[in-house]
């Protein structure tokens, strides 16, 4: 069953919110859309694999999970895909980069094909194998001690090599993600003894869901930025473009021509994810370019945003 659904992620929502909101000069050539294409790029291919690869394990005895990150000590860790089932637990770090990777022997130094130049990154299989770990410790303090935890690196893009010899000892820790249904075969081949029923099973769900801590973190203060670089006004729904004509309830795109009603909720979205996660009837009117402090009440109550105080005084919280 699938015990985390792939989702977007919040991060990469925030991205989004950022781009659409940044200015042409502060967006060209910038880190913002290059580390935000990373992140897309990386989440397609998690996708692809939970989707389409692992979709025909998802009803039989597997609680699969897409993104889950934990505090262990004082960092968190994160696993792109787990897989658990009452015999073994399996860490899969998915990577969707459009070049060949080298796994060397001797010293398990990892290349990828730069044009037609090898550059050394960091090696993957340790990266699913220090995840695991981490797992485990983390399992451990929450008193589930024993499970074995496997680990692999999956290449979900299908255009690219992997390189590695048939005396690497790691090679059973590294898959292309059309390999991945026989490997997990595999693997459930040397677990024969049930370690968790599903009672425990159970609770470790509930202690993976409750824990879980998405990655939110503030991209103004990543990137310098401040927020009157944050551009205002509601955006369009279809185009994205900004800011709508507001006229008696309704916002239309002087680009596209769709109107809506609701268009203001996800720009107040943009303002949550990017300048603050809370905000006030002022700020609103500011923000969606709506002058009467009467209809911003209005539009704030309608959205259905949990708030705080009373009044002049009353903050709305995402
Ligand atoms: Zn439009």
């Amino acid at each position: 069953m699938i015990g985390k659904p792939c989702l977007l992620p919040l991060l990469i929502e925030k991205y989004q919110a950022l781009i659409r909101r940044l200015t042409e000069d502060l967006l060209i050539g910038g880190q913002v859309v290059s580390d935000y294409n990373n992140r897309m790029t990386g989440f397609r291919g998690e996708e692809q694999v939970m989707n389409f690869h692992l979709e025909p394990i998802s009803d039989l005895n597997y609680r699969i999970y897409h993104d889950l990150r934990f505090l262990h000590g004082n960092y968190y860790f994160q696993i792109d895909i787990l897989i658990l089932c009452a015999y073994f637990a399996l860490v899969l770090e998915v990577k969707n980069w459009a070049k060949d990777w080298h796994f060397e022997k001797v010293l398990h130094q990892t290349m990828i094909d730069k044009d037609g130049k090898l550059e050394r990154v960091k090696n993957p299989i340790f990266q699913a194998r220090l995840q695991a770990f981490k797992l485990r410790e983390w399992l451990k303090l929450h008193n589930f001690t024993g499970l074995p935890i496997k680990y692999l690196f999956v290449n979900s893009n299908e255009n690219t090599n992997i390189i590695i010899g048939d005396d690497n000892k790691y090679k059973w820790n590294v898959c292309n993600s059309e390999y991945l249904l026989e490997r997990i075969d595999q693997i459930s081949n040397d677990f024969k003894i049930e370690f968790y029923d599903e009672k425990e099973l159970r609770k470790i769900n509930k202690l993976l869901l409750t824990n879980h801590t998405p990655e939110n973190p503030n991209l103004l203060q990543k990137y310098n930025l401040t927020r009157k670089d944050i551009r205002s006004g509601v955006h369009c729904p279809k185009c994205n473009f900004l800011p709508l004509q507001y006229h008696a309830g309704t916002w239309k795109c002087p680009k596209c021509r769709t109107k809506s009603k609701t268009a203001f909720i996800d720009t107040l979205n943009d303002y949550f994810y990017t300048i603050s996660p809370t905000i006030t009837n002022a700020e609103a009117r500011s923000f969606l370019q709506i002058p009467s402090p009467k209809i911003t009440h209005h539009l704030l109550n309608s959205a259905d945003l949990a708030s705080t105080g009373k009044f002049k005084f009353k903050i709305y919280h995402k």
